[in-house]
């Protein structure tokens, strides 16, 4: 069984280096909420790890990526004048746990909520999206027997969350 408060903490790492490694102006800020009583969970965990990633990395781009359309010159805050933050928090709720992704980004327009399971959508510059994230997450999860959902204000910012039964 997985320690998803580990496995969280490690990928949440792992996505904030990545995104340093690649923009030395990089400046988002990021925080963890877990549950200490959260309870192991059979999943492949390079399987959750690479849902984990992609809902982290979506975190951070829509909050702090430059060349994201409908976006900031400074990446020193969000659209709402906010320093660009993400966190990450679990929940112990009993028959099963919560995985929540949180930021504080550009949002979702409603126009495109129902698109982006899909494989290859994607509203990112050529060269950084290739729109399989969401779509191959969404299929771990159910593969797992959870669930996957949104929720997305515009100019506010997201949260993803996953649910994995025990
Ligand atoms: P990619 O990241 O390669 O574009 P994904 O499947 O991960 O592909 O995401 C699909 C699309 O969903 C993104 O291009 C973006 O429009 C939207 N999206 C996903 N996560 C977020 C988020 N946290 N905030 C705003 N938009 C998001
Ligand atoms: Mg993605």
């Amino acid at each position: 069984a997985t320690d998803i408060n580990a496995l969280a903490d490690e990928y949440l790492k792992l996505a904030y280096h990545g995104m340093r490694a690649k923009d030395k102006s990089f400046n988002a800020e990021f925080k963890t909420d877990f549950d200490p009583t959260l309870p192991k969970v059979n999943v492949v965990p390079q399987d959750m790890g690479r849902v984990l990633l992609n809902l982290i990395n979506n975190a951070f781009q829509a909050c702090a990526m430059k060349d994201l359309p409908g976006f900031v010159s400074d990446d020193t805050k969000n659209l709402a004048g906010l320093k660009p933050l993400v966190t990450v928090s679990t929940k112990n709720l009993g028959n099963k746990i919560e995985v929540s992704v949180k930021d504080n980004g550009t949002g979702i327009p409603d126009a495109i909520k129902d698109k982006i399971f899909q494989p290859f959508f994607t509203t990112k510059p050529t060269g950084k999206g290739t729109g399989l994230g969401l779509s191959l997450s969404y299929d771990i999860v159910k593969a797992h027997g959870g669930e996957i959902n949104v929720q997305s204000v515009i100019e506010k910012g997201t949260t993803f969350n996953i649910t994995l039964p025990l």
